[in-house]
């Protein structure tokens, strides 16, 4: 019989204890092999400098790189919101029917474990095995029957004392944190600049402008802006700074981003006065100029040029652009297929987002922004016939 363990949490980083624990339950208990599960965490729960499923993912894959007994799997990641424990050891259950399941736990576990959601059904599909210091630890398993007790498994492991949330908060204060992660998880981290708070006032300006569900997006927008301005050479902190803000005036009621539009100049056209959805962008760009000391022009245009494109469009806004489409938040039925086109070519992406957009409107008898038409025109000509 196949001895599989479970190792589930957020990995937001994954960090040495988590790689002590998984490493020593598999030496003393003998598993063929270790699934790591990163959590799915709901849209609401991700905070600021939090990293990305993607990366979380990768960080892991990065952490037990070399050791063929660990295996990371998505399964919780792609079931979006936070999963019960107990739901996913009966999909593994269905999955692997001659497995036998070890759940690997930090040693709180115990106190806690008759509070999880159906913690009976836990123990009969898995043996659950939590950290202890010393074999010799005495643990209260008061609260079970002795047939329960049997699926209990300590496992000796000096834990160590570091949790994700103070490494988190030391990366973002420029601590070093390199006792406690793997080095290649501490170079994947500083590659892609995550847990990093770069724009600590734009990052609490957004905070009291938006909404649980707009902010989550507007970090995963500042994430990917970032992401795409490393690959395409732009400025990646002006890219994920300019993610960052441009929805700042979503959650504005729609009076007031009509009265910052209008501070700012502009005056709304008939196709912009039918569709008040395009409103949030230009009001974006006029309530940072006028009420900020946000005074970058590229910032300013790629917030302004985020919903309906525009022809001349730079990189930093073809970037933001783009970036809003693909936030790892997004999931749209195309989702993959623009982030696939990105990963080519921003222009590819462009024409067919503009190419939906266009025809999404038309389809729906709504009037098209003409910068939405002259995006589509002028990147389809600068395109080459072979780049189509
Ligand atoms: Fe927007
Ligand atoms: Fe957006």
């Amino acid at each position: 019989m196949r001895k599989t363990g479970i190792f589930g949490g957020s990995f937001n980083p994954p960090h040495l204890g988590h790689k002590k624990l998984a490493l020593t339950a598999a030496d003393s208990l003998d598993l063929d092999r270790v699934i790591i599960m990163p959590a799915g965490i709901p849209p609401h729960k991700v905070p600021v400098a939090f990293a990305g499923a993607k990366d979380r993912t990768e960080m892991c894959r990065v952490m037990f790189r070399g050791d063929s007994r660990f295996e990371i799997s998505t399964l919780e990641i792609e079931r979006g919101n936070k999963s019960y424990t107990v739901d996913t050891l009966n999909i593994l259950r269905r999955q692997f029917p001659d497995d036998e399941f070890y759940l690997i736990t930090g040693s709180d576990m115990l106190e806690t474990f008759t509070q999880w959601y159906k913690w009976e059904e836990i123990l009969s599909l898995a043996y659950v095995c939590t950290a202890v210091r010393e074999k010799s630890a005495k643990l209260d398993y008061s609260a079970f029957t002795d047939e329960q007790k049997k699926r209990f498994i300590p496992i000796e492991a000096d834990p160590i004392e570091i949790s994700s949330t103070e490494i988190r908060n030391a990366l973002a204060n420029g601590g070093d944190v390199s006792r406690y992660l793997d080095g290649g998880v501490l170079d994947y981290i500083k590659e892609n600049g995550l847990y990093a708070d770069r724009f600590p006032r734009y990052r609490r300006l957004v905070e009291s402008k938006l909404d649980a569900e707009r902010l989550n997006h507007s970090f995963g927008v500042s994430r990917a802006a970032r992401k795409l301005a490393l690959k395409y050479g732009a400025d990646a902190d002006k890219a994920e700074l300019a993610g960052l803000l441009h929805d700042v005036m979503k959650n504005a009621p729609k009076e007031e981003q009509k009265s910052v539009i209008e501070r700012g100049g502009h005056k709304l056209t008939a196709v912009e006065l039918a569709n008040s959805k395009v409103w949030h962008a230009m009001a974006g760009e006029a309530f940072l100029r006028l009420e900020t000391d946000i005074d970058d022009a590229e910032i300013l245009s790629a917030v302004r040029r985020h919903t309906t494109g525009a022809a001349g469009m730079s990189l930093l806004d073809k970037i933001v652009y783009i970036a809003d489409f693909i936030s790892e938040e997004r999931d749209y039925p195309d989702v993959e297929t623009v982030r696939a086109l990105a990963d080519e070519s921003l222009e590819k992406a462009i024409i067919y987002t503009t190419t939906y957009t266009i025809r999404d409107l038309a389809g729906k008898g709504l009037p098209i922004h003409p910068d939405t038409v002259d995006c589509y025109n002028d990147i389809l000509i600068n395109l080459t016939e072979g780049e189509l």
